[in-house]
């Protein structure tokens, strides 16, 4: 070695020191879903399809950014999901579900696998990005969960942007309203020709990451499920249910009918079977998703990234809004099974 100059040792000595301590330079990978649900490609017409990839693709690159570098996990988790709460496509932020009084009622949850620490946030109605309430939580208070009022009023303590609940509107959504609660009545009210592409869709948002310290953060958020009776709470906001995160073994976000997804624990359920069952996690997603899920009758589908940044995506349903761009750096936005 003493023929090498100073530099160039030191800087072999580094790449050595690096490779051989993935700790200290893991792998980078993002996953984001927009919601699963009956999503079928023979009613979707072109230029919505275009609409919704260039959407997963604006998000699941912006959060990638991030990651290469050197931002944080967390960093490109709100950033991910940040640009899906403000598109009126998904039902988080603008555009999110109405509950069944004609108001929007949103949910949000971001936890960090390496500490556990999670912040989330419950029936908050003028908050414009629940997801950035759900970090303040994480971040600024000893709590874990805030829900309406109290949570809105911490909101404003921490500066937080903050709407009158018409922001959140969408003529799209609203039908889907008149819809649900037509049903409901028995009165049948024809479909939309705009919305047959998802007759029933779970379109809550979700991105997992993984940054270069090995760190994996999940969040989640949504304005729950269309016609929902005031004050329900859904999955999206509950640790271990529609969010997740543990650097040693996965972080999961989770889209689907939140009553099961609570009832399954789906989030915490995976993880624990990555840990305790030392399988991939690929195949504990298979199992909650396609097999416990589906016998309870849940449906719906999860986004993961496991400690060595491998990308998994398990769905139920016909269709999952998803992208994500794994640690070779490869894209892949997909909708439609
Ligand atoms: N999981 C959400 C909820 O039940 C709905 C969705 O995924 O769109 O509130």
């Amino acid at each position: 070695m003493s023929s090498l100059p100073n530099h160039l040792y030191l800087a072999i000595m580094s790449l050595f020191f690096f490779w051989s301590n993935p700790a200290l330079a893991s792998d980078t990978a993002i996953v984001i879903h927009g919601g699963a649900g009956t999503i079928l490609k023979e009613k979707m017409s072109e230029s919505v399809e275009a609409d919704y990839r260039q959407a997963l693709k604006l998000s699941v690159t912006t959060g990638h950014k991030i990651l290469e570098t050197g931002g944080t996990s967390t960093d490109a988790v709100i950033a991910a999901i940040k640009i899906m709460e403000d598109s009126p496509l998904f039902n988080a932020g603008r555009g999110a579900a109405f509950n069944h009084d004609g108001k929007v009622e949103l949910d949000a949850s971001i936890m960090n696998g390496d500490d556990l620490n999670a912040g989330a946030t419950t029936g908050v109605q003028t908050v414009r990005n629940p997801i950035l309430l759900a970090l303040a939580i994480l971040d600024n208070s000893p709590h874990v969960m805030l829900m309406g009022r109290g949570a809105e009023a911490f909101a404003k303590n921490q500066g937080l942007e903050s709407v009158e609940n018409d922001y959140f509107y969408t003529e799209r959504r609203y039908q889907q309203l008149m819809r649900a609660q037509a049903v409901k009545d028995g009165t049948a009210l024809s479909e939309s020709p705009d919305d047959d592409f998802e007759p029933q869709i779970f379109s809550t948002v979700g991105a997992v990451a993984i940054d270069r310290n090995g760190t994996i953060v999940a969040g989640t958020s949504t304005g729950g499920m269309t016609n929902k009776r005031f004050g329900r709470i859904g999955d999206s906001p509950i640790i271990g249910a529609g969010t997740y995160a543990d650097s040693r073994y996965c972080g999961i976000s989770a889209t689907g009918h939140g009553e099961y997804f609570i009832r399954a624990a789906v989030s915490y359920d995976i993880c624990a079977q990555v840990n305790y069952k030392k399988v991939t996690l690929q195949k504990a997603a298979d199992e909650v998703i396609q097999n416990k899920l589906v016998r309870m009758g849940g449906e719906g589908g999860i986004i993961g990234i496991d400690a060595r940044a491998n990308i998994s995506y398990s769905f139920n349903t016909p269709g999952m809004y998803r992208a994500g761009i794994d640690k070779t750096g490869k894209i892949e936005i997909a909708i439609f099974r």
